[in-house]
């Protein structure tokens, strides 16, 4: 379903006649680093921990709106109250809500693209207008002066960080400086937290700056995109706007189980994410002995972006050929010519960096 039919577009809303559906692209492959899951086997005790929880979770009752004891348990980590912690059916739900409540027809986001889609996607679907202060086009930095200006007449502001799919941090001295400008909220998104080096994180800047929200979600890190949770860490009153305009019972009582599960272990996490953050450092220089052919940019995140020409003749016969998924963005504004490969096991990695090298010599022989 690329389009709505003729008949549906003449009966919705007017802005929606033209809303094309998120398509991620997805067919069933051998490897799939398209995206940015962790690949690696769920610890073995947390894997129990999860499943004693969800064994003795009842179905029958509606599950507490708030997710109360999840909530409880991400304060304690946090250092925060659980009055600064919203839960919600995955960090895509947050960023919906964040649209409905302080976007609107007439109001503005500030985005940073190339970013995350959603954001322009949940936008339109509110009629927000979206600003967009495009970063570097060649080192994807964020253009500071013009993005604090912008952020001067908005309503919200989303920074990445680390980004999706650039892979580099928000300078929290920015996010400062944003928050500082901004009249409405500002959003950082920290999907990827996990991944960045200590002291990359926003949260240390929310006492200074009311205005500001950190979004987390347990889909990337904690290897549990397919159960949906995510929160948001901020201001009481900003956590009440988000609780009253959430669909109440959004997380359902296995979601909330087994994320109270997950982050009561959280550190049984730590060797997991070391050991992709350390794969990632691997996978990125297997990619720069492919340059010039292969350009790849830094990342602190659980992916990689890289550049080659043809790249999206090159992520077909990845998938065709060798049976391997990873996105292509080489259509998106900004990201021509421009791959996201994520982090895998070693095994995934060595996998990708051979179908790669055999790929590209391949098109050089056939361009002979
Ligand atoms: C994956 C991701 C999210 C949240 O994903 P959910 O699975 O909905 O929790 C949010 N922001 C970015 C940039 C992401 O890549």
């Amino acid at each position: 379903m690329a389009e709505l039919s003729p008949r549906m577009r003449a009966l919705v809303q007017p802005h929606l006649a033209q809303i094309e559906p998120y398509d991620p692209a997805f067919a069933p492959c051998r490897i799939n680093l398209s995206a940015n899951e962790n690949t690696y086997p769920l610890p073995p005790a947390v894997r129990a921990a999860v499943d004693e929880a969800l064994v003795a979770t009842p179905l029958n009752r509606y599950p507490d709106p708030m997710s109360n004891d999840l909530r409880d348990e991400l304060a304690r980590w946090h250092g925060v109250g659980r009055e600064n912690i919203c839960v919600a059916n995955g960090g895509d739900e947050l960023i919906f809500n964040l649209m409905l409540a302080f976007g609107g027809p007439g109001r503005t986001l500030t985005t940073c693209p190339p970013d995350f889609s959603e954001y322009a996607f949940f936008a339109s679907l509110v009629q927000t207008p979206a600003n967009a202060v495009f970063r570097d086009p060649d080192t994807f930095a964020l253009r500071a002066d013009v993005l604090v200006r912008a952020a001067e007449g908005s309503n919200i502001v989303i920074l990445t960080s680390p980004n999706n799919p650039t892979g580099d941090l928000a300078p929290l001295e920015l996010v400062e400086r944003v928050c500082r400008a901004c009249p409405g909220v500002v959003l950082v998104d920290e999907a990827y937290g996990e991944f960045a080096p200590a002291g990359a994180s926003a949260e240390a800047l929310l006492d200074r700056h009311r205005n500001l929200m950190v979004l987390h979600t347990l889909s990337k890190a904690f290897g549990a995109a397919g159960i949906r949770a995510g929160y948001l860490v901020a201001a009481s009153d900003i956590i009440d706007v988000f609780a009253a305009v959430r669909q109440i019972y959004s997380v359902n009582v296995l979601t909330q189980a087994a994320a109270l599960a997950m982050v009561r272990a959280r550190d049984a996490y730590r060797t997991t994410v070391e050991a992709i953050v350390s794969e990632r450092e691997r996978l990125h220089a297997g990619l720069e002995r492919l340059a010039p052919r292969v350009r790849v940019w830094p990342s602190t995140a659980n992916f990689l972006l890289v550049r080659m020409a043809r790249a999206a003749e090159v992520r077909r016969r990845l998938r065709d050929d060798h049976s391997i998924l990873v996105r292509d963005f080489s259509a998106s504004p900004g990201l021509g010519d421009c791959l996201r490969v994520t982090v895998g096991t070693p095994e995934e990695n060595d996998a990708v960096l051979a179908a790669l090298a055999q790929i590209l010599d391949d098109l050089t022989e056939e361009e002979r």
